[in-house]
């Protein structure tokens, strides 16, 4: 038995990184996987691979800033498996400065764009449906950097995560007699594309090793299984709270 059987989830940022391997263990655990995203080659092979192995998934192009492709994106999933139980807003980039005064409008714009606006889209999209199948679960990727500030992130991510906290927690009470349950995990630094720059240059590395108290990068299956717990029933009691998978780094 799979601790997902019988639901349906859509995963925004499945391509790669944390949202392919919350793909690949949902349909291990059972789901039927919709993963939306704006790199199509990448997108296809994730749902090539899962459906090879036994799964079912498809791939829907997904700009998470635009409502009308997660109007299509919710449509072709419920389409395609019938129902909707599980929203994961995962999707998520970077900015380009550091000093607040060294930060354009534009770039501040584009990273709350994608982190901030496209979670508030993704679950105006979803809710209709989840309420629709009699309640779900919606997981929203803010950070350990949406808790704690620090030296070596940017402004824009920074608030952008920080949103997502509290407009989950906002969700989770509006919605919860209607059996929504909204909860955020908060990743610290995961071995991904997203962190392959700083990765690669030791002093970056270096500064953010010694800040994780594991005193080691987590891999995307670490946050993955936090995400899946939030994604069953085993959580059914669980709403409107802060799930942090980073090594330590905000025990400080
Ligand atoms: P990643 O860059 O490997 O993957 C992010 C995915 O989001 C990519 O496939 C990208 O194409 C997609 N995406 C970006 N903009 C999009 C848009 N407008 N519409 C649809 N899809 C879009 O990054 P990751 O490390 O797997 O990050 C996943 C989430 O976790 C992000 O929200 C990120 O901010 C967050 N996070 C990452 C880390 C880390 O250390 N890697 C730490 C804390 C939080």
């Amino acid at each position: 038995m799979g601790r997902l059987d019988g639901k349906v989830a859509i995963i925004s940022g499945g391509a790669r990184g944390m949202g392919a391997a919350e793909a690949r263990l949902f349909a291990k655990e059972g789901a039927k996987v919709a993963i939306g995203d704006l790199l199509d080659d990448d997108g296809r092979r994730v749902e090539a691979e899962i459906n090879e192995t036994g799964g079912g998934c498809v791939f829907i192009h997904l700009d998470v800033t635009s409502e009308a492709n997660w109007q299509e994106a919710i449509a072709v999933t419920t389409s395609r498996f019938g129902r909707l139980d599980i929203l994961v807003n995962n999707a998520g980039i970077g900015g380009v400065s550091s000093l607040v005064e060294e930060t354009s409008l534009a770039d501040w714009d584009r990273v709350m764009a994608v982190n901030s606006t496209g979670v508030f889209l993704g679950t105006k999209a979803a809710i209709p449906e989840m309420r629709k199948a009699g309640g779900g679960s919606v997981i929203n990727i803010s950070s350990q950097l949406g808790l704690v500030g620090t030296d070596n992130s940017t402004p824009q991510y920074q608030a952008s995560k920080g949103a997502v906290r509290i407009f989950t927690k906002l969700a989770a009470v509006q919605y919860a007699r209607q059996g929504i349950r909204f909860n955020s995990v908060h990743p610290g630094p995961i071995v991904t594309p997203m962190t392959e720059g700083r990765r690669s240059d030791p002093e970056a590395y270096n500064l953010m090793l010694s800040r994780i108290p594991l005193g080691r990068f987590g891999q995307p299956d670490d946050v993955a299984y936090a995400v899946l717990y939030l994604a069953s029933d085993e959580s059914r009691y669980v709403t409107g709270t802060e799930v942090v998978v980073d090594g330590g780094w905000v025990a400080q």
